[in-house]
């Protein structure tokens, strides 16, 4: 397990005439106490942006004591003040914390200084599942099993654990580089959730993945990552999602009225699977989704060794080096950067109580 920060003293001496690397320094060493580790920006080399979230950037970088390459995701305190996050910015620390799964992603660092907060996280190689899945058109329905049986065990976990994930979709799932799942992006993933199925109102999620519920602002519960499972199962298979229309309001309209097409060439099991987990009824879909592991879909497969990753995934990323980017979106890995570019904009004095975290096993 990694250490937490417990020792929060308010930053001294904010003066705008210091400069900025003065101020820096300043903040990280108000942050971080004696007893805890140091951790900061200035370990890291940039080498790549990576990714581009809603609310921050995902850049490669690796750590000068020894190496190692990591995935750190900068969000800009203006930013998340902006858009009201100090809470799921919080929260997406925590669940990651928490979350010690061979299929979510891993938190090994996390800092803030004056700009920013950064979540430095393991580096998942293979690139996301939409990129596959855009490359591909649609998966056979042997490769779409394997995913949704490793995502099911990713929301058991989370599940158990009292998280609702909210926001699953092929965007968010990361391939290894063995070609296993990892979930990553837990900011808005809402945790604190018990057995007494505790209901929570917030609007969010991606349009095509929203479960009807969160539409009509009803209150819920993990029933609705059973109903992201099922569109993105539905996604697999047929290359597009369920409800896919031009635009938001239609695309709620598809949603709200179940307005979707099983087509043809879906084998019998995997309509009724999709058409399961796509069911209006909370209470009934939540059946559904926990018994989901027995569905017919998952006949031939061994949930055992799949929880060991004894089963070899259908598709192994080809990679020729620790820094093969090419399953990364080109728009990011392309732009040329420097370690400035992880830093700019303004300051914030707010700041985050107990946020750095050490886990450098
Ligand atoms: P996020 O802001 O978490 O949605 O991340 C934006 C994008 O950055 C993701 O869709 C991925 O393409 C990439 N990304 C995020 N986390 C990682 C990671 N741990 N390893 C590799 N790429 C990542």
């Amino acid at each position: 397990m990694g250490k937490i920060c417990s020792c929060l003293c308010p930053p001294k001496n904010q003066g705008i005439d210091k400069k900025e690397d003065e101020k820096e320094s300043l903040i990280t060493s108000s942050i971080v106490s004696n007893q805890t580790p140091k951790i900061s920006k200035r370990d890291f080399n940039v080498v790549k942006l990576i990714g581009q979230g809603k609310f921050g950037k995902v850049f490669l970088v690796n750590k000068k004591s020894n190496g190692v390459l990591y995935a750190m995701k900068v969000m800009k305190k203006k930013d998340i003040d902006r858009n009201h996050q100090r809470l799921n910015t919080i929260n997406e620390r925590n669940i990651l914390i928490k979350c010690q799964s061979p299929f979510i992603v891993q938190l090994k660092f996390s800092f803030q200084d004056y700009r920013s907060i950064y979540l430095v996280m393991e580096f998942i190689q293979g690139g996301e599942l939409f990129y596959q899945l855009r490359k591909s058109g649609r998966f056979g329905e042997d490769r779409a099993q394997f995913y949704a049986a490793e995502i099911i065990l990713a929301l058991e976990f989370l599940h158990e654990n009292g998280i609702i994930y909210r926001d699953l979709k092929p965007e968010n799932i990361l391939l290894d580089s063995d070609g296993h799942i990892k979930l990553t992006d837990f900011g808005l993933s809402k945790s604190g959730i018990d057995e007494s199925n505790l209901k929570t109102f917030t609007l969010c999620g991606t349009t095509d993945y929203l479960a009807p519920e969160i539409i009509k602002s009803h209150g819920y519960d993990k029933a609705v990552d059973f109903w992201s499972l099922g569109v993105v199962v539905y996604e697999m298979i047929a290359g597009l999602s369920p409800f896919y229309a031009e635009n938001h309001k239609d695309i709620y309209k598809n949603i709200l009225r179940r307005n979707f097409e099983i087509k043809p060439y879906f084998s019998q099991e995997a309509a009724d699977l999709i058409n399961k987990l796509l069911t209006m009824d909370v209470a009934e879909r939540t059946k559904y989704g926990t018994e989901v592991k027995k569905h017919a879909f998952f006949r031939n497969l061994d949930w055992e060794m799949l929880e060991k990753k004894e089963i070899t995934p259908p598709f192994k990323p080809r990679l020729t080096n620790n820094v093969d980017l090419r399953y990364f979106d080109e728009g990011c890995t392309g732009q040329a950067l420097n370690e400035s570019v992880v830093s700019v904009g303004s300051t914030s004095s707010y700041l985050y109580q107990d946020f750095t975290y050490v886990n450098d096993d």
